[in-house]
């Protein structure tokens, strides 16, 4: 990833009027940790609010950087908070903040101040350890003592890198089974429609076959294959998208110009043979649209697992029946055949 120090974030307003010609509707805040760089955010928030008074501000954080002037700069710029936490799982993750009573008292606060007009919610990935969507909303219900708090999915894991596909992105059958359990009960006791990744991909599900909506009208899980979405560094370098950088392959040129930026780093879900005769496309976008090779098989099989269990949730809601099986011409990625050896004493 490209270093940028303070001053960048003064060079990035400066060339901003040089290419973005439409007024944004919605500006996000990623890192890493995105308030690891607060100075530069005190630099870019005020000016963009100045420049752009109708767009939505929001930042995806851990919340474990929170201190009373940060709070009270996102009170002042209303910015939509994300706080990417895996709940009961985060200690797989990293540090807990709400282990941390000082922290923890700051992301009570921000909860209680953001919570209203839901300006604020907790994001978790599901993992093999923790695949439960609605134990992981009890959870937060009960660090927050509050029955109102806005839990979301992440998505389910995805392996990004080698260290995720030797153990934290691979599944076990039985615990796809659990997960697939987990989700499609959720539905049935309601638990699911509490929880917006859920709601949301259930809802888009049911419209898309009561509108008869072709699968040619989709775009990708992650919205960043759209023209009007992009990502950008300090250096106004474009990105594939806010998890990539600028130095390997992930630059795709500078927005200065921004005519001779092509997508070409990546790979539409049109373009994937497995997608196009996949049964939970319209729930899964077809995970992330960079990963090849193992790295996509192994992600596609945990996005297929998932989205089966929200496609047997979704029918147990609407329709009170079980998903028992599909048949058609599914074609699966190929996977690596790992064959166990055990040693013997
Ligand atoms: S589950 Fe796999 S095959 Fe199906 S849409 Fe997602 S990425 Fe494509
Ligand atoms: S391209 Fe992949 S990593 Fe990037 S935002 Fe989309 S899904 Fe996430």
């Amino acid at each position: 990833m490209a270093m940028t120090k303070t001053a960048d974030a003064h060079s990035f307003l400066q060339d901003l009027e040089k290419w973005l010609k439409e007024p944004p509707s919605r500006i996000e805040f990623w890192g890493g940790e995105p308030l690891l760089y607060f100075r530069k955010l005190a630099i870019l928030v005020p000016e963009l609010d100045r420049r752009f008074p109708d767009a939505e501000f929001c930042m995806v954080t851990n919340g474990s950087l929170l201190t009373q002037e940060i709070l009270d700069f996102i009170a002042r710029y209303d910015i939509c908070i994300t706080v990417s936490h895996d709940g009961p799982g985060q200690h797989l993750r990293g540090e807990d903040p709400f282990d941390n009573p000082p922290r923890a008292s700051l992301l009570k606060a921000l909860w209680n101040e953001r919570k209203t007009g839901e300006r604020m919610w907790f994001s978790s990935v599901l993992t093999p350890g923790n695949s439960d969507p609605a134990a992981l909303r009890r959870w937060f219900v009960e660090k927050l003592n509050d029955e109102s708090v806005v839990t979301s999915l992440e998505g389910v894991v995805a392996t990004h890198d080698d260290q995720s596909l030797a153990g934290p992105g691979v599944w076990s059958p039985e615990q796809y089974g659990s997960l697939k359990n987990a989700v499609a009960s959720s539905f049935e006791t309601g638990e699911a429609l509490l929880i917006p990744a859920l709601r949301d991909k259930a809802r888009s599900f049911m419209e898309s076959l009561l509108m008869g909506t072709p699968s040619s009208s989709m775009g990708q899980k992650c919205g960043m294959d759209r023209s009007d979405h992009v990502a950008v560094d300090l250096h106004s370098n474009v990105l594939t998208c806010h998890n990539t950088g600028a130095n390997a392959q992930h630059g795709l040129g500078s927005a200065l110009a921004m005519d001779d930026i092509r997508l070409d780093t990546s790979t539409h879900w049109a373009y994937r043979e497995c997608c196009s005769h996949c049964p939970v496309l319209q729930l899964c976008g077809g995970s992330c649209m960079y990963l090849e090779g193992e790295q996509f098989a192994q992600s596609c099989e945990n996005e297929y697992q998932f989205g089966l269990g929200v496609l047997d949730g979704t029918l147990r809601r609407a329709l009170g029946l079980k998903l028992e099986s599909i048949e058609g011409d599914i074609r699966r990625p190929a996977r690596r055949k790992v064959i166990s050896i055990v040693a013997q004493a």
